[in-house]
């Protein structure tokens, strides 16, 4: 009998994240002939989400729609979670490597006896079963992981695995999973604060202009923030950073921070300290600005641009709104 990969899809600001159908992209590298490819929405008013998720060439969407739903609560998720598990009785779980996914994906592989490989950046068929890759050491070093036995949870590092394309005429069965909140729930969510400005998300831009000490002051961060604008890209910062308070601790990458895949990856004024390696060493195209030719930086760097930020960002800045507008970018 074929197996059921449940890919679980992260929504935000009544989106799906890219995430979502990347993890749905993980899903289909997966199976085989005679497999069944199900995602799971958790969320508040989800139905066209549904129906999107419904046009990834997919089997079934399962939705768990709730006013407690609305925020990600561990208690009220997991809950859903199991009334999904329950519903679709899948032989594998696929999350995003995402705050949620890492928060959620450890307690539902609890709740299936399941064992888990955490932050996979990419996966291989072999043999009869599958082979998952994921760093090691801040990106050192790769292993190759296998499951010996099902059922089994993965989490996935965003912007590694193919994101599958929507039609508008999906064909996937859409089952409404019955949920009623834990009636002693010991957290509530009361308000969501956002402290990035958010314009593009950082664990899924596509390129990242990430600052550190060197920066110097938060007014040093506006130069930043209008390269960034110029590429579309999102900010992030080093620890250095965000410890002198020129930005917020939620645009840290890093080991403590968040890790980010991005594109291209332009680092300014960051030393390039193993713990910040660890949150963007796996970035396609890594350049680095910085005053010092012997920053521990420019060894992961393809292109290296030794120099004062605030000389360099600004030229930069210049060169890609020209290019841009030309439409050579
Ligand atoms: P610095 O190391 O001070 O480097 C500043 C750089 O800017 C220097 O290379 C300098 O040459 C350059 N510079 C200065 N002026 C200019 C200019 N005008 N133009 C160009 N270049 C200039 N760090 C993280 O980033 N993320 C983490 O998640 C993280 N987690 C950690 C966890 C633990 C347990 C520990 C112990 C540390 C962690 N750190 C983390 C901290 C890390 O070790 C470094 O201290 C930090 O990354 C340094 O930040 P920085 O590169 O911005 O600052």
């Amino acid at each position: 009998m074929g197996k059921t990969f449940l890919t679980v899809a992260e929504t935000r600001d009544g989106k799906l994240r890219r995430i979502a159908l990347e993890t749905i992209g993980a899903a289909k590298l997966a199976a085989g002939d005679g497999d069944r490819i199900a995602a799971a929405i958790i969320g508040h008013q989800v139905a066209p989400l549904a129906r999107e998720l419904a046009g990834c060439g997919i089997d079934r969407v399962a939705v768990a729609d709730h006013p407690e739903l609305a925020s990600y609560n561990p208690e009220t998720y997991f809950s859903a979670m199991t009334a999904i598990l329950d519903a679709v009785r899948p032989d594998a779980v696929f999350f995003g490597h995402t705050a949620l996914g890492r928060d959620l994906a450890p307690k539902v592989a609890a709740h299936l006896n399941a064992g888990q490989i955490s932050d996979v950046v990419a996966l291989e068929q072999d043999g009869d079963g599958l082979l998952f890759t994921r760093p090691l050491y801040a990106g050192k070093a790769f292993e190759k992981r296998r499951f010996t036995a099902g059922p089994f949870v993965v989490t996935f590092r965003p912007n590694n695995l193919p994101a599958v394309e929507t039609a508008p005429d999906g064909q996937a069965e859409v089952t409404q999973i019955p949920f009623a909140p834990p009636a002693d729930l010991r957290t509530v969510v009361k308000e969501v604060v956002r402290k990035a400005s958010g314009k593009v998300d950082l664990t899924e831009a596509r390129i990242v202009v990430s600052g550190g000490r060197g920066v110097k002051s938060a007014e040093g961060f506006a130069v930043l923030e209008r390269l960034a604008d110029v590429l579309n890209a999102a900010v992030g910062a080093s620890r250095g950073a965000c410890d002198a308070g020129y930005c917020d601790y939620s645009l840290q990458i890093g080991q403590t921070g968040k890790v980010v895949t991005p594109d291209l990856y332009i680092a300014c004024g960051i030393s390039g300290a193993i713990q910040h390696l660890a949150g963007m060493s796996q970035s396609r195209v890594i350049v680095a600005i910085n005053k010092d030719p012997e920053a521990p930086i420019f060894k992961v760097a393809d292109y290296g641009i030794v120099g004062d930020l605030f000389e360099v960002v600004p030229l930069l800045t210049e060169e890609f709104r020209k290019a841009l507008a030309e439409g050579d970018g």
